[in-house]
Formats: structure tokens, C-alpha cells, sequence
């Protein structure tokens, strides 16, 4: 039987293949502080990069992860002085839908989840119940 400690080690493999597979898709340098979340959620990150790119991005990334079970996309504050504010404000309202579309979907799974879940993994019922489960 897998053990909780072998369930989190599979997880977390699971989860750092598919953010380096997402920065190597987008040529984006390893974040300084990280990328730690589920594969649950790699469309919307996809999604996300590919508009920001689109928008004149630089790919300077600091963070992502999630927290209170909520993704986080921090970029770098290495954006030439030149970017116009208005570019600014363009990526934060990317960032923030992408925020939006991860707040329903298991970070785990990519399934449907309570979206007033604001503690623990942002999981959906199937993902807790397997996660609970295990010992
Ligand atoms: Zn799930």
C-alpha cells in the first residue's frame, strides 16, 4: 500500500515535471523563489504565459505557487523602466484571470472544486477523500 510520505514524494515529481515542462514550452528562466503547483492546474499557467508573452511580457518571473488555495503569479520587478503602465495593468488583469479560473478547478486533478476553500491543498472531493485515505 503507498504511504502518505510515497503519495507527497509522487506529487511533488508530478508537480515540478509539469512546471518545468510549462517554462521550458515557454522559454521562461526557473523562477527565483519557485514554481510549486499541481498539475491540476497547468492549462490556466499555460494559458496565462502564453497571453503575457502576447502582451509584451519580458518572461522575468519571481514566483508561483499557491496559497491560501489560490494561485499566485508573482513576475520580476525587472521590467523596462520604458513599459508603459498600461502594459503593467495589462498583465495584472491576466494574471488575475487566471487566478479566477483556478479557484474552481482541483489543483491536483483539473476537476471541479468548492471555491470557498481557503485552507490545506486546493483539492476536490475525490482528491481529499484519496489524499484522507492514506496513512
Ligand atoms: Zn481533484
Amino acid at each position: 500500500m503507498t504511504t502518505r510520505e510515497e503519495k507527497l514524494q509522487t506529487y511533488r515529481d508530478i508537480s515540478k515535471a509539469a512546471a518545468e515542462m510549462i517554462l521550458k514550452k515557454f522559454d521562461i528562466l526557473e523562477p527565483r523563489c519557485g514554481f510549486s503547483t499541481g498539475p491540476g492546474w497547468v492549462r490556466p499557467i499555460e494559458k496565462c504565459f502564453e497571453k503575457m508573452i502576447a502582451a509584451g511580457w519580458n518572461k522575468d518571473l519571481a514566483q508561483v505557487k499557491q496559497k491560501f488555495c489560490q494561485l499566485r503569479i508573482y513576475i520580476g520587478d525587472r521590467l523596462p523602466p520604458e513599459t508603459d503602465p498600461e502594459m503593467r495593468e495589462t498583465l495584472g488583469k491576466i494574471m488575475d484571470e487566471a487566478v479566477i479560473a483556478c479557484s474552481v478547478l482541483c489543483e491536483s486533478c483539473g476537476g471541479a472544486r468548492d471555491p470557498e476553500q481557503n485552507w490545506g491543498p486546493a483539492y476536490c472531493e475525490g482528491c481529499k477523500k484519496d489524499w484522507e485515505s492514506t496513512r
